[in-house]
């Protein structure tokens, strides 16, 4: 687990405090409001919309279905093309490899290019151990590092922050870590882009070393591919003399045609494009060309274990996409820090779950951070299901976690119950000899306390229905049914005995 997310609380706890914070509300409304109506309207630029998406679904299942295959053909090309491949089985190891690659290279310093691998993986932490420094170039990555901060948004991780607050933080952080901030600055997006650019200009130019992401790999050619907007990347992966690539399993994709369907869906479902700005690819090394050594990390860090899942699997097909998080009513008032987990949103709370493991109470709570409204499933241009992946999850953490033995051994107790008929019986005559006896509510013990604080215990019968059918099917049809009669049933509506 990345070391930054240790001790966050449960997501309903997290939750619960970010609601009342009234400018991150608006901050998260705004922005996601904004990218979500031109995203539909990028898309519905598509006549075809429908069967691409299903194209982007049918490749990833059947790439996944063969990840075997298609990651050794990776290697193989990666090999020939003059690059050098890692395998990661988790977090440290990937965090170790890369620390020794920038050790052997003399560097104290890399600069990065966004990846939600290594912000999974924590590298940035690690290899501050490590004494090295690593320094974000995306525009929103950098505001979350200058502030000390978490990302909370795939796309935008600075998405709960205002201009004005940007402004702030560049005048008091930049010099920090290198070219300070003019003290004129202003909150105009033209000024913070250039006191940006002038800030990452002095980075690129004296890096030896990178370490970048990738959206995809083509196995066929062992080509890595990274989209953005910015430019950064550009810089991240042509300027240095080393490039290391911190890569999830998941991301290959075996054949240039294939990658033709994802250039399609990614932009228009992310930044609401046409066609991102800027795609880099590479492929192992070139004379003359770009960095003079090449690296690829392919990472597992849990992504076996979720292939091996049939329904949660499907989560392994996300593009990283984001248009899930900017529909998702929960995440809009939630925000992403309440995820726990550099994937927020809807695909954070079942891919996060999956790769971690369900034993932690934060990742146990993560499949219920949803109200199963469907809307993420929409969007999705992979069509992953995720309220079908929520469902099952919840099945999973009801069956796994630590936090449901209580409610495990009440079900185990009502089958054993409900298949020993004589027990049943006794059990319900007794009840019904205790009926006036009984509370009208049941005050239950820790959070199912505030379940049962609003409702009312049914009272019991004075019969069981099996018993007052006993005593009165013999009896002749008008009397069984007679108003008020000897034989009417004992019930009232609503359970009450008469
Ligand atoms: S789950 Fe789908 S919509 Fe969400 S980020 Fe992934 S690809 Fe995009």
């Amino acid at each position: 687990m990345n070391t930054a997310y240790l001790g966050m609380p449960t997501f309903p706890r997290a939750a619960a405090g970010s609601v009342r914070d009234t400018r991150l509300r608006a901050n998260l409304t705004h922005a996601t409001h904004t990218i979500r109506d031109k995203r539909a309207a990028a898309v519905a630029e598509i006549d075809d919309w429908a069967r691409l998406r299903q194209a982007g679904k049918d490749i990833k299942d059947r790439t996944l279905r063969h990840l075997d295959h298609y990651l050794l053909q990776t290697e193989r090309a990666v090999t020939a093309a003059g690059g050098q491949v890692h395998w990661a089985a988790d977090a440290d190891e990937a965090n170790r490899i890369v620390a020794d690659l920038v050790r052997a290279t003399g560097e104290r310093e890399v600069v990065k290019v966004k990846s939600m691998a290594t912000q999974e993986i924590g590298l940035n932490e690690a290899l501050a151990a490590e004494g090295v420094a690593a320094y974000e170039t995306d525009l929103a990555e950098l505001i979350v590092q200058l502030g000390e901060d978490l990302p909370s948004h795939i796309l935008v991780p600075a998405i709960h922050r205002n201009r004005g607050e940007i402004r702030d933080l560049f005048r008091e952080a930049m010099g920090r870590w290198g070219r300070p901030a003019p003290d004129t600055l202003t909150d105009r997006p033209s000024d913070l882009a250039e006191a940006a650019r002038l800030h990452l200009r002095e980075k690129f130019l004296r890096a030896k070393v990178a370490v970048s992401g990738a959206n995809f790999l083509v196995a066929e050619t062992g080509t890595v591919v990274v989209v953005e907007s910015e430019g950064n990347g550009r810089m991240c992966l042509t300027l240095p003399e080393t490039l290391i690539s911190v890569v999830g399993i998941e991301k290959v994709v075996p054949t240039w045609q294939d990658l033709e369907v994802f250039l399609q869906l990614l932009p228009r479902s992310s930044t609401a494009e046409r066609m991102n700005p800027y795609t880099s690819m590479w492929a192992g090394v070139a004379e003359g060309d770009g960095p003079r050594a090449f690296h690829l990390v392919l990472l597992d860090n849990g992504r076996t274990a979720t292939l091996a899942d049939q329904v949660g699997r499907q989560a392994l097909r996300c593009i990283r996409c984001s248009a899930c998080l900017n529909v998702c009513p929960v995440y809009e008032r939630a925000g992403g820090h309440a995820y726990g987990s550099p994937y927020p949103g809807p695909i954070g709370a079942i891919l996060t779950p999956q790769l971690r493991g369900l034993q932690s109470d934060v990742d146990a709570s993560l499949p219920y951070a949803s109200s199963l409204c469907g809307a993420c499933y929409e969007v999705c241009p992979v069509a992953i299901d995720i309220p079908e992946v929520l469902v099952h999850l919840r099945e999973r953490v009801a069956e796994e976690a630590a936090g449901h033995r209580r409610e495990r051994a009440g079900v185990r107790a009502a089958t054993w119950l409900l298949d020993h008929p004589a027990a049943y019986a006794a059990a319900l005559r007794a009840g019904a000899r205790t009926r006036r006896l009984q509370p009208e509510r049941l005050r239950l013990p820790g959070a199912a306390g505030s379940w049962s604080a609003s409702r009312d215990l049914p009272r019991m019968p004075a019969a069981s229905f099996r018993d007052w059918w006993r005593a009165h099917r013999a009896r002749p049809r008008d009397a069984r049914h007679g108003e008020g009669g000897p034989g009417a049933p004992p019930f009232r509506e609503g359970g009450e005995a008469r």
